[in-house]
């Protein structure tokens, strides 16, 4: 018999004319394959795993109402993307059937990007630009108005002939129906602007409308954007009052929109802590008698059923951690959390492919969206693997090796698994690495791996029995060439980071890659004391400018963000350097934007341009641009890249063994644990 151990997770919801089986959503995400996937094969395969391990709602992935409405990416005719005509109603009906198998429900999210759009044709209510779009957008028309309600209407109507339970109507994020209701876009003068009333006729009527058509017994959920977090956005009163007035008119279920895409303050990214926007949720359920759903950053099942034990939401919406694990329902039903594949909120492989144009996939799961291209297949030929290395290659290949029937054995000569996973996890904000060794660590046991911590593999132990020889070694940091190495003012980001070396109150640091931001960020606020959650989530408010209050923010408005943000007194004079000019081009499309926030918040210098002379006594000798400059600091910390350990791989196959390198053993350029997770999965389903 299973003990439930989260049984309000698993609490059916009633609508009246319809039941959810869980308090579960997974969430819109746009993957790429709306444009791409031609025959729904992917997508289905995709929604379908999903839906088999037990979620009791799906969103699809923003679909446009019309041409203007899309993302503005190149399209086949009848794509899934937009669904403006009856045409596209097959490729919906396969993805619906997909989940409907197996007694799952989905809705199809409407969304019009308005002037989110990539294209240049974009349309908005009013002719301003967004900061994160390179177009102007043309001012609609009351004839374009009338014509996009109607297109939302019919879109929804096509949704329920393609056999939908429902639709979710995107009124958040920034997008267009946001753009009409918030006066920092909407600066039209007729009966769709000036006022708070005239400025939210336009999702209003949209509703009314679809309702309408759609009849009583279709789900109706509206995404409502509970806090804009730009200057210029609705109040908190003006959120409560649209929220009652979109119950009013027929709406079933009201989910939580977090702050637009141009805003100053991250809403998903590793930065910000779990659970950090229920309060919002919660807030909002003491004002509707309909169901609320709580979202953003919430990414285990525990923290699902507390946020409904406490009664602050209805149900819970997660979107990234359904890419990380398909099996994350399954796996909470039965009471294994512990081998969830926790999503890390990295946004590596999702949003910044996705921002990129690429096919959505995820960091820990590179199987995501790519079910049908990656697929389990046991191995014909059973062979004896030996595996050196079990940073998150060597883990992956072991993994899926195993899974796919091999005897594999796995050596690491430190004393716990997880390769350079444990010295990323000291860095403020990714201690949830922790959670990709913890996964790999269950899973590897349970495939009957045979892990052999503190033994350093070497040409005598790899020779004894083995068809074949995994190299996932790793790197080893760059030297440097700068007159001045040896001196003792000079660290390698590995003993900066693990505190092996004690580093002092001034401090310069070479490279300014991944790496050399982390760094700098840790040096900033190592020293600061651990928090717990609620001191935590207050620090973050007032780091990035949010008043949980919702008090004035300065320009007269109860917005939810404050006058401004004020980040902690910084523990060391910090300087980030690099010999190009460009800061942060290694770092995620998606998440670049806050390491760069946080290093302006930190009081960080970063000198870009610069020519390393010599490190001695005094400090850092350098030059920009013909100008020595010596900056005085105590210490000098190298993150200037690194190079492949691979020195195992001759020898080896000089004794006439069979090697495969991946990850850092096989590249050291460019490397993430991106890479070589999915180099891992790779050789595995080959070898
Ligand atoms: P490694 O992780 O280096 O693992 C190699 C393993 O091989 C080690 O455990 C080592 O002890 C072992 N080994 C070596 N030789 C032997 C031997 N002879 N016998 C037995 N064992 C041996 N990547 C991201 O994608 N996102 C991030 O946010 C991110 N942040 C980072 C932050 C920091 C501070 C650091 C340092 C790295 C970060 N990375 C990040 C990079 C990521 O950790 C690496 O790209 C990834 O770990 C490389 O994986 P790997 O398996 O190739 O090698
Ligand atoms: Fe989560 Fe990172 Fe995977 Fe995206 S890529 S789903 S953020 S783990």
């Amino acid at each position: 018999m299973i003990i439930m151990q989260y049984p309000n997770m698993f609490k059916p919801l009633d609508l009246g004319f319809t039941k959810l089986a869980n308090r579960v959503i997974m969430g819109s995400m746009h993957t790429g394959l709306e444009e791409s996937d031609k025959t729904g094969e992917r997508l289905s395969a995709f929604y379908g795993a999903r839906a088999e391990a037990g979620v009791g709602l799906i969103i699809t992935g923003g679909v446009a109402p019309n041409i203007e409405g899309g993302t503005g990416i190149p399209s086949h005719a009848a794509s899934f993307g937009r669904l403006d005509s009856d045409a596209a109603i097959p490729i919906h009906q396969k993805v619906v059937d997909a989940v409907h198998q197996h007694k799952s429900k989905i809705l199809l999210q409407i969304l019009h990007t308005g002037r989110y759009s990539f294209a240049p044709n974009l349309l908005a209510p009013s002719a301003i630009r967004a900061p994160i779009s390179p177009h102007v957008p043309k001012e609609m028309s009351e004839s374009d108005i009338e014509d996009t309600i109607e297109d939302f209407v019919n879109c929804a109507f096509r949704a329920k002939k393609a056999g939908y339970d429902g639709v979710e109507i995107m009124g958040s994020e920034g997008y267009l129906i946001n753009q009409f209701i918030a006066k920092r876009t909407n600066q039209r003068n007729d009966e769709w602007g000036g006022s708070f009333e005239n400025r939210i006729k336009f999702p209003i009527e949209i509703i009314r409308r679809t309702r309408a058509i759609v009849g009583k017994n279709f789900i109706l959920m509206y995404r409502l954007s509970m806090i804009d977090l730009v200057e210029g956005g609705s109040s908190w009163e003006q959120v409560v009052a649209l929220g009652k007035a979109v119950e009013s008119e027929g709406v079933n279920i009201i989910n939580t929109g977090i702050g637009w895409h141009e805003s100053r303050v991250p809403t998903i990214a590793q930065v910000v802590p779990a659970k950090a926007w229920t309060y919002v949720t919660k807030a909002m359920k003491q004002e509707v008698d309909i169901p609320v759903v709580a979202c953003n950053r919430i990414n285990k099942p525990e923290q699902v059923e507390e946020i409904l034990t406490k009664g602050e939401a209805d149900m819970v919406s997660m979107a990234r951690p359904f890419l990380a694990d398909a099996q994350f329902m399954l796996k909470s039903f039965e009471g294994h959390s512990e081998q969830i594949n926790t999503c890390i909120a990295c946004n590596q492989a999702c949003l910044d492919h996705v921002f990129e144009m690429k096919t959505c996939s995820c960091l820990v799961n590179p199987r995501a969206c790519h079910e049908s291209i990656y697929k389990k297949t046991k191995a014909k030929n059973v062979k004896k693997i030996a595996v050196v290395g079990s940073g998150p290659a060597g883990m992956s290949f072991a993994l899926e090796a195993a899974e796919c029937g091999h005897e594999v054995v796995l050596f690491e000569k430190e004393k716990q698994l997880g390769g350079q996973l444990n010295i990323a996890k000291k860095i403020p904000s990714k201690e949830i690495f922790e959670e990709s060794i913890r996964y790999f660590s269950n899973l590897l046991k349970a495939q009957g791996v045979k892990i052999k911590l503190g033994q350093e593999a070497n040409i005598e132990n790899l020779s004894k029995g083995f068809d074949e020889v995994v190299l996932a070694s790793g790197i080893m940091p760059r030297k440097l060439k700068i007159e001045g190495f040896a001196n003792k003012k000079v660290l390698n980001y590995i003993d900066a980071i693990n505190g092996a070396k004690s580093v002092g109150k001034r401090v310069a640091i070479i490279g300014a890659g991944g790496i050399g931001f982390d760094v700098a960020e840790l040096l900033l606020h190592n020293d600061a004391k651990k928090e717990n959650e609620e001191e935590g989530l207050l620090a973050f408010q007032k780091k990035w400018g949010i008043d949980g209050n919702w008090g004035s923010d300065g320009a007269g408005q109860k917005s939810g963000l404050a006058k401004s943000p004020s980040p902690p007194m910084p523990e060391r004079q910090v300087f980030l350097l690099q010999r190009g000019e460009k800061f942060g081009r290694s770092l995620g499309k998606t998440t670049g934007w806050i390491h760069k926030a946080e290093m302006a918040l930190g009081g960080v210098k970063m000198l870009g341009g610069v020519e390393y002379k010599k490190i001695d006594d005094e400090g850092l000798h350098i030059e920009i641009n013909g100008e020595a400059q010596t900056l005085e600091v105590d210490n000098v910390v190298i993150c200037a890249g690194q190079i492949a350990n691979d020195e195992l791989k001759e020898p080896l196959e000089k004794a006439g063994i069979r090697v495969h390198t991946i990850g850092g053993a096989d590249e050291a350029g460019e490397l993430d644990a991106k890479r070589a997770i999915l180099q891992g999965l790779e050789l595995a389903e080959k070898i």
